[in-house]
This record gives structure tokens, sequence and C-alpha cells, in this order.
């Protein structure tokens, strides 16, 4: 039986995550930080075979503790600030958990046992202003954001450590993806879940930032798939993950609202206080190497997985009493 340490384990990706590698016959154990962090029984309640472990990725010697108490055979780290808003409101914290925190993880690593197999949570906006479209593993980087500069920072250690001590360490530079699971911070969902309340006369609009920058969105039980098989594979590499789709976030209000029988442009509006200092115009992912050397494709397309997401907000509003 292979083990596995997940950092974010309360997050999105931590969940879905855990749960394909249970499945795949894994002992999974989740990195839990705080004192009596709320989320802890949620996700255990979720996942009744995670077992949990101390540790921030603030602080070396937790993380040293955890690697060393869980003895991984494969360490995923998603732990992050990874809302791009945030970021900007606290960069240096940013810049010490999605940044900093990556060579933390991998020092305790490289001191407990280098064999262990690294997965870095990089992402798209690494890419920000972009240089070539689509983006692929060999464009630059250009990131616009303190989460962006945070994400690149992960992922060249990610590279170095892999170069300089030849571990086996490998940067997933994944494309938006979402699920019911999003927080309800982020664009999809705030969209998706208030498309639930407006229907359900729970609410009245949503305000909006910009509504022109495009992302390629897809669904993230597809994307924990490929974390997975970037560690399965026989040499450490770099991945660019995504569908090869790119929408408008005006598009994603027209399926979101269109599949209540609603028009989006009845309810949404904009508002200047949810404009960033730097946008990042159009991401659309590249993932050919991803095809053809881990034989990845996505499930859902994007109409799919907001529909998805639509449906699922519709529940949990309904079951909710106000
Ligand atoms: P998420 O839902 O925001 O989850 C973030 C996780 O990080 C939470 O479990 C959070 O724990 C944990 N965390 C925050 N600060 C921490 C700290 N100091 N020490 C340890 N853990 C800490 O993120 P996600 O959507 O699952 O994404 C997973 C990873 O992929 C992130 O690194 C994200 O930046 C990256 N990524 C995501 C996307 C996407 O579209 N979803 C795309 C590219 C890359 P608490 O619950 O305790 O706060």
């Amino acid at each position: 039986m292979k083990t596995a340490l997940i950092t974010g384990i309360t997050g999105q990706d931590g969940a879905y995550l855990a749960e394909h590698l249970i499945g795949l016959g894994y002992r999974v154990h989740g990195l839990i930080r705080g004192q009596n962090n709320p989320k802890a029984e949620a996700v255990q309640r979720l996942i009744p075979k995670l077992e949990l472990v101390e540790g921030d990725l603030l602080d070396q010697s937790s993380l040293i503790a955890a690697v060393e108490s869980t003895q991984p055979d494969e360490v995923y780290n998603l732990g992050a600030i990874s809302f791009v808003p945030v970021s900007w409101r606290q960069p240096v914290l940013t810049s010490e958990i999605t940044g900093l925190g990556v060579t933390r993880l991998l020092e305790a690593i490289r001191l407990v046992n280098r064999d262990i197999r690294f997965y870095q949570a990089s992402s798209s906006e690494m890419f920000g202003k972009v240089r070539e479209v689509p983006q692929s593993e060999t464009t630059p980087f250009h990131p616009r954001s303190p989460y962006g500069v945070a994400k690149a920072y992960g992922h060249y250690t990610t590279v170095n450590y892999r170069e300089s001590y030849e571990m086996f360490a490998c940067s997933g530079i994944l494309f938006n993806h979402e699920s019911p699971r999003r927080g309800l911070e982020f664009v999809t969902r705030k969209v998706t879940n208030a498309v639930a309340r407006i229907k359900l006369g729970k609410q009245e609009n949503v305000l909006m930032g910009d509504l022109s920058p495009k992302r390629d969105w897809g669904f993230a039980g597809d994307y924990v798939r490929a974390m997975h098989l970037m560690l399965q594979q026989d040499e450490p590499d770099d991945y660019v993950i995504g569908t090869g789709e790119t929408h408008a976030v005006e598009e994603l209000c027209a399926v979101a609202f269109a599949h209540v029988g609603l028009d989006w442009q009845d309810f949404v509006g904009t508002d200047p206080r949810f404009l960033r200092p730097a946008e990042v115009n159009l991401l659309i992912a590249d993932s050919s190497k991803a095809r053809e050397k881990l034989e990845w494709q996505p499930s859902v397309d994007f109409a799919g997985l907001v529909r998805m997401m639509v449906d699922s907000d519709l529940a949990q509003e309904s079951a909710k009493c106000e």
C-alpha cells in the first residue's frame, strides 16, 4: 500500500485528490493547520479514511515532523493562499505560504527522505500577461499578481530541487479548475451560487468585476488524476493541464443563468471594487504533452461544468432555511 501526504487537504483539490488516491488503495494523510481548525471535522466527515496530521507551511519543524511521522511515498503540495485578490491585500503572507512554503516542504523532504516523490501545485497565473497563445510548458512566465509571482517562485524551486538534489519533483501547471466544492469567493462559484439564489428568490442581483477576461476552465475531479499520473512516470517533469478551450467571464454568466431559464443581462451588474490592479486577459492551455505522455484528458466540458455547479448550488440553497 502506497502512502501519500497532501497539504491543502481542506481545499477543493485536497478533497478530490484524497478521494482519488484512497480509491486507488493509498493510505492518505492530510496536513491540517491551526488549533481546532473548523474545517477538519468537515473533511474528516467527507472522507472517513483520511488521516489528519498537524502542520503549517509557515512552520519548518512542523513539516519535518509531518513527513517523518507519515513516511509518505508521495507528497502533494496543494496548500496555498490561492485567491488572487487576497494576494494583493496580503502580499507578504502570500509570498510566505504560497512561495516560501514550497521551499520549506522540499527541505523537509530532502532532510527526511529524498526518495519521496513531490508534486507542486503550480498555476496558469504564472503566465499572466501571456507571451504566446496557447500556453505550454515552454511559454515564458509574466505573472500579474503577488499570487502569480509566489507560484512562479514555487515552480522554479521545484525545478531547482529536482536538478540540484535529483529529487523526483514535478510541477503541474494547472489552468483554472472548478467544481461544486469551489470556494464561494472564486468567480465561477460566485456566479453559480448567485444564479441559484436569484432563481430561488433569495437574492436580487450579482455584482462582478471585469467580465471580459478569458479563462480555460476545467473540472477539478479531472485535474487531480493528472497530479497523480505525474508522480507515476519514470522521470520527473513539468506538465500543463487544461482543456484547450477558453471562455470569457461573460460567457460563464450567460451559460449559468440560461441553465435556470434566466437572461444574465437582467441580473449581472459591475462594480469597480471587484477590478484587479492588473488583469490577466487570456489564458488557454496547450496540454498536448500531458495528453501524450500521461494519457490524460478531461471528461467534463465548460457548459457541463457550469451546469453541474448551478445544480449543486440549487440543491444546497434549497436545503438551507433562511
Ligand atoms: P483552496 O481551495 O483555496 O485550498 C487552499 C488550501 O491551502 C486550504 O486547504 C488551506 O487550508 C491551505 N492552506 C492555506 N494556508 C496554509 C498554510 N499556512 N499551511 C498549510 N496549508 C495552508 O485551493 P484549491 O483550489 O484546492 O487549489 C489547490 C492548489 O492548487 C493551490 O495551491 C492553488 O493555488 C493551486 N491551483 C489551483 C487552481 C484552481 O483553479 N483551483 C489552479 C492552479 C493552481 P485552510 O482550510 O486551513 O485555510
